[in-house]
């Protein structure tokens, strides 16, 4: 595994052609897009890494695996209400279907529907306990209370999130959220913002690799059938209108984020997380979409078979 690494990481170096930084989001566009990083851990806890892979960067959408397992926990099914569950095809932070399907967003991971998410697991609490329990929930996932928020990226997604406010403010609308929109949009942008490195990314990701429990803990996250589930929307809707062509190219559930980061699930086998600032045109991580792909090739983990 550390040669397979070691390989991407010698092959993608060499690029000149690594996507564009994300511009919308102030402080994401001043992060140097000659950076990777990957590490893998596998269903037994033993790790691999290459490139900065202790580097922190702003998850972004990647979040919104977390918010979704939590409020899955707090609602149960009650939560596809309020959420679809089918792939979008449109950009991540489109409002065009929003106003067809009455306010509900068609899924979990494009913006619309992680802002009903925040809204969900709010339940009456004040967006700093609601903050403090998706932190807390991620430091228990990756084991390590070191994670936190960068508050420079929030205040900069405050700013400038007039296309997520019109979105929040949409759905309010309709009288799909509970709470006021201001306080909703605060929790959405702040769990946006947390930082992490791609060894705790891949750490956290592990309880989705083998049927909900933290094989390296032992630890029940969640059931069989909903890790299940939650990979399946993150193989249909992870990389918004690109998911059909990670599906194509990976073959693995993956959730991306602006920030050039993916996490990747390869079910009874590791849990992966990579990272490269630069995007492609839908939003995606370029190079990490492409490592992903090297490292499936090498290693046959696409759930479609070899
Ligand atoms: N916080 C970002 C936004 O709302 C998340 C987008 C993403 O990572 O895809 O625009």
């Amino acid at each position: 595994m550390q040669d397979i690494l070691d390989e991407i990481n010698a092959e993608l170096s060499s690029r000149s052609e690594r996507g564009k930084v994300a511009t919308y989001i102030p402080e994401l566009a001043c992060i140097d897009p000659d950076q990777f990083a990957m590490a893998v851990v596998l269903a037994d806890g033993r790790t691999f890494s290459a490139g900065c892979a202790d580097k922190l960067f702003s998850i972004q959408s990647i979040s919104k695996v977390f918010t979704l397992t939590i409020a899955l926990g707090k609602l149960g099914d009650g939560l596809w209400s309020r959420v679809g569950r089918e792939p979008s095809g449109d950009p991540f932070n489109s409002i065009v279907q929003l106003e067809h399907e009455s306010g509900k967003p068609r899924n979990p991971f494009i913006n619309a529907g992680a802002i009903a998410i925040a809204d969900a697991i709010m339940m009456g609490h004040q967006p700093k306990e609601t903050l403090a329990e998706i932190l807390e929930f991620v430091r228990f996932l990756a084991n390590d209370r070191s994670i936190g928020i960068d508050e420079n990226v929030a205040r900069s997604e405050l700013l400038t999130g007039h296309r997520n406010a019109s979105l929040a403010h949409f759905m309010a609308s309709f009288g799909r959220l509970s709470h006021p929109v201001e306080q909703v949009l605060g929790v959405y942008f702040h769990h946006c913002s947390i930082s992490m490195s791609c060894q705790q990314l891949a750490h956290a990701g592990l309880f989705l690799v083998a049927d909900g429990v933290n094989p390296s803990s032992g630890v029940k996250v969640v059931s069989a059938q909903r890790a299940r589930r939650i990979n399946s929307l993150m193989l249909m809707c992870g990389h918004y209108d690109g998911s059909g062509e990670f599906a194509f190219r990976v073959g693995l559930p993956g959730k991306s984020g602006v920030g050039g980061g993916i996490l990747a699930i390869a079910p009874g086998k590791a849990s992966i997380a990579v990272w490269s600032p630069g995007l492609d045109t839908v939003g995606n991580s370029k190079l990490g979409a492409e490592a992903l792909e090297m490292l499936v090739k090498r290693t046959g983990w696409s759930i479609f078979g070899n």
